[in-house]
């Protein structure tokens, strides 16, 4: 009961966390934000953020795009993504996936480009690179902007290069639940025609915040370590389960904090400001993120072979259109609610509720288009733990977990 597999691990050691731990003068001086990403992005421009979503913020205030433009954008994806663009008042245009990658569909994308078309959002879902090269063929050819969502896709590569350098703009993200934690932080990339104007803003928010903000991450990340997970942070999240059934419900953005909230809206003064110790610390996990992807892909493989079996699962094709990352292993099931309440009764967590058909949300209505293969996803898509330090043991766990469901 206390070894529960968590959803998400992004392989942090307990030194990963020195940086941040030491005053700075007990710290070797690590290298700084520019050179660290100089091999990653040759010919881009990189500007630290106080998290990823800023970075599409700011490109949005760069563009200066007309009112009410449209912005093509997978259905399925983040909501908050959607909320900046109508916040910015852009209008979102839904484009279909494609169901093998979970990213947008080129030719559902051609089908939906107006006059009004001002940009297209790409979002490499689960690191899984979409099709840019028919991407960037339309943006082209329609004078679109291009801008890459690699919140997922730190070390996928799309024609040998890392994506996000494909287009105008992209972001990255450095939160506890991407492949590389820095405590929080992100990152914006700009082309260089785009970096040429560019200024990155600078905001005051007060220190107690910012100190109490990056302290909670801290913590989080700490508890989301495997090894604790099981101990601490399952426990919580299981009494949370439980009160918020019985109408507490605030207790629900504890145990689910990406779920839809239709009052979510960007604020430049409610997140600590990116700080040096985050460079150092992706310093450190960068040097081992080949070790790391190639990790994932093994443990995400050896699943994968180990169910090929089991008809009632539909795995995704992640390398169609680019080499995969192996953020985050997803898989289509018969029902989604099932699969999570007998994965949890085995101690594993599946979080199916964190990426939704956008176009179905309550909360853009008005925007709402019919993307048949996002709702399918919505309804029917998990996600199987695939973290790189997984034990056999636990791979075992898995597979066996699955096959009791799905048992003749
Ligand atoms: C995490 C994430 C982001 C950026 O999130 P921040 O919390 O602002 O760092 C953007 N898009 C997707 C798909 C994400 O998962």
């Amino acid at each position: 009961m206390f070894n529960v597999i968590p959803y998400h691990s992004s392989g942090l050691r307990i030194n990963d966390y020195l940086p941040y731990l030491l005053p700075s003068f007990l710290q070797k001086k690590g290298m700084a934000f520019n050179d660290l990403w100089k091999s990653y992005f040759p010919d881009a421009a990189v500007y630290p953020q106080p998290s990823g979503r800023y970075a599409l913020w700011h490109f949005l205030e760069h563009c200066q795009f007309e009112e009410n433009s449209e912005v093509l954008v997978s259905a399925y994806n983040y909501y908050v993504m959607i909320r900046l663009l109508v916040q910015k008042k852009l209008r979102p245009v839904f484009v279909d996936i494609d169901p093998e990658t979970l990213c947008m569909d080129s030719t559902d994308l051609e089908q939906k480009i107006t006059k009004k078309t001002c940009m297209v959002l790409v979002t490499h879902m689960f690191g899984i690179p979409a099709d840019m090269k028919k991407n960037i063929a339309l943006c082209e050819q329609y004078n679109l902007k291009l801008f890459e969502d690699c919140a997922h896709a730190l070390g996928s590569t799309h024609g040998d290069r890392q994506v996000g350098q494909h287009g105008d703009g992209a972001l990255f993200s450095f939160g506890i639940a991407k492949i590389t934690n820095s405590l929080g932080g992100g990152m914006l990339v700009l082309n260089e025609k785009l970096a040429q104007t560019y200024t990155n803003p600078q905001y005051k928010v007060s220190s107690l915040l910012s100190i109490m903000d990056t302290a909670v991450r801290f913590v989080i990340s700490l508890v989301s370590t495997p090894q604790i997970y099981g101990v601490l942070m399952a426990p919580l999240i299981n009494l949370s389960v439980k009160l918020a059934e019985h109408g507490h419900y605030g207790l629900r953005n504890f145990v689910s904090p990406s779920q839809n909230d239709a009052f979510y809206l960007f604020s430049t003064n409610n997140r600590a400001p990116y700080k040096e110790f985050m460079t150092a610390m992706q310093e450190r996990q960068l040097s081992r993120l080949k070790k790391n992807i190639a990790n994932r892909l093994r443990v995400s493989a050896e699943i994968k072979n180990r169910l090929a079996h089991t008809s009632q699962l539909r795995w995704l094709d992640e390398n169609k259109f680019g080499i995969w990352n192996g953020s985050y292993l997803g898989v289509y099931v018969p029902d989604k609610a099932v699969f999570d309440k007998h994965l949890r009764r085995h101690s594993i967590v599946c979080n199916p509720q964190e990426f939704f058909d956008c176009s179905r949300l309550q909360q853009f209505s008005e925007f709402s288009t019919d993307c048949k293969k996002s709702t399918y996803a919505s309804d029917h898509l998990v996600r199987i733990p695939n973290y790189g330090e997984m034990s056999e043991t636990n791979i075992s766990r898995i597979v066996a977990a699955i096959e009791s469901l799905y048992k003749p």
